[in-house]
């Protein structure tokens, strides 16, 4: 089912069982399961993978755009990422996978590293400025900007306000490279299905200049024919620090910000957070946080092992100079042109009030309910039923220890109803047993 506010991470509803494995690795809990199939709440989803990573049935996916509509564009340019380097034994230089993609049918490639080096000069300035709230919080991670909206509100002001590589690339190539030029479409090889989103629905600025977003998997095949046959060009420019973005700490050491953290996997990152809501992070003056294993590499697009991409990658840019060629024509600003607000959908009711006394009956509800989270009313947790109970879109008789305690009540009562006798006949069966 296509959902009314875009996300690329979506149900096939045929393979569902219902297992509910999903729910309990959804961060933002977004998932239920109802009459036997799972369901995304959408106003919770940001977009981070994990059900796709989770689900055993392939139930989850993350939907691109189609390699078919490059045909619309009569100039082609192709933004890599740099996690799609990793994708490729390190016998493949960079050189011959951006050859590769010419050879697929791109007029030209810019690399989205050289793009992420533009950014980590403008972070490295931010960090200098004196009164900027501490630690910033890195906004290269889509689904990590939208988790803070969801649960972090507090932490939106140390937001990194810096628009990310691949619409700084995208930008550059349009600006920049081919002002004015009719028929150029722009389209960015990506790891994750959160960046896909953020091209529909883009964090901090009014709208994406990227006209497609292309998964690493879906290409990943066409391009590893191309390469063998495609001339090795030179085209590399970017260098070490830009594409180290594609890796865990890529983005920390190129900053160079030694009172850092780096943290990715959505579960650590969400920790990592908590501490810094409660204040335990006040020696930190850089946070990296990705929402994939390993980073951009884990990212639930990409086809190789992350473990083994982040040492690929490694490799790549032990094998780059520290900074690449210099951008070839940086934008005036990074800055984001709007703010970023908070998401309401975890409140109760945007009403306070209201919602007060919802969270009232919902302790209520909750405290009732066995607290096993067992799952197999189809929300993550006890706690979460109580919420959709109070919400109006569940009832306690989906808690199956509360059915058949109801059964029991109800039982009981019939067993109580079938002695009861009308009282004429009450009396004589009482004369009868004197
Ligand atoms: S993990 Fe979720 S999506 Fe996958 S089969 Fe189980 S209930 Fe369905
Ligand atoms: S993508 Fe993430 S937030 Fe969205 S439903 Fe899946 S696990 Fe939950």
């Amino acid at each position: 089912m296509t959902p009314t506010v875009f996300h690329s991470v979506r149900l096939e509803e045929e393979k569902c069982v219902g297992c509910t494995t999903c729910i309990k690795h959804c961060p933002t809990e977004a998932i239920r399961v109802r009459k036997g199939r799972a369901s995304i709440i959408e106003e919770r989803c940001i977009d981070c993978g994990e059900c796709i990573r989770t689900c055993p049935h392939g139930a989850k996916k993350a939907v691109s755009d189609p390699l078919a509509m490059l045909s619309a564009f009569s100039y082609k340019v192709a933004l890599p990422a740099p996690s799609l380097y990793s994708q490729f034994p390190e016998s493949t230089s960079v050189d011959r996978v951006l050859s590769g993609l010419v050879e697929l049918g791109f007029d030209e490639v810019y690399e989205v590293a050289e793009a992420a080096e533009l950014v980590t000069e403008a972070t490295k300035r931010l960090l200098e400025e004196p009164g900027r709230p501490r630690p910033l919080i890195s906004s290269a991670c889509p689904a990590v900007v939208k988790l803070l909206q969801l649960r972090f509100p507090s932490l939106l002001g140390q937001l990194v306000p810096l628009l990310p590589p691949m619409e700084v690339a995208a930008r550059v190539v349009k600006e920049r490279l081919h002002p004015g030029k009719a028929g150029v479409g722009v389209f960015f090889i990506t790891p994750c299905a959160g960046k896909v989103t953020a091209t529909r629905s883009p964090l901090g600025y009014e709208r994406s200049f990227l006209d497609g977003v292309i998964g690493i998997k879906d290409l990943y095949l066409p391009l590893r024919g191309a390469l063998s046959q495609a001339p090795s060009r030179r085209l590399a420019r970017a260098g070490a620090r830009g594409i180290g973005w594609g890796r865990v700490e890529g983005e920390s050491g190129a900053v160079g910000e030694r009172r850092s953290i780096s943290v990715d996997g959505i579960g650590n990152v969400i920790g990592v957070l908590e501490a810094l809501e409660n204040g335990e992070l006040k020696d930190v003056d850089f946070i990296e946080a990705l929402a994939c294993p390993g980073g951009c590499v884990g990212g639930p697009l990409t086809v190789e092992n992350p473990y083994i991409a982040k040492t690929r990658l490694r490799h790549r840019e032990d094998a780059a100079p520290p900074a690449g060629e210099g951008p070839r024509a940086p934008l005036d600003s990074l800055a984001w042109t709007e703010g970023l607000r908070s998401r309401l959908a975890l409140a109760l009711d945007p009403d306070m009030l209201k919602a007060l006394v919802m969270m009232e009956e919902m302790e209520l509800i909750a405290e009732g309910l066995p607290g096993l989270d067992c799952g197999s009313c189809g929300a993550p947790t006890c706690r979460a039923l109580a919420e959709d109970i109070v919400r109006g879109k569940a009832s306690s008789s989906d808690c199956v220890f509360k059915l058949r305690e109801s059964v029991r009540k109800l039982a009981r009562e019939l067993i109580a109803l079938e002695e009861l006798q009308p009282p004429g006949l009450d009396r004589e069966d009482k004369a009868a047993k004197s």
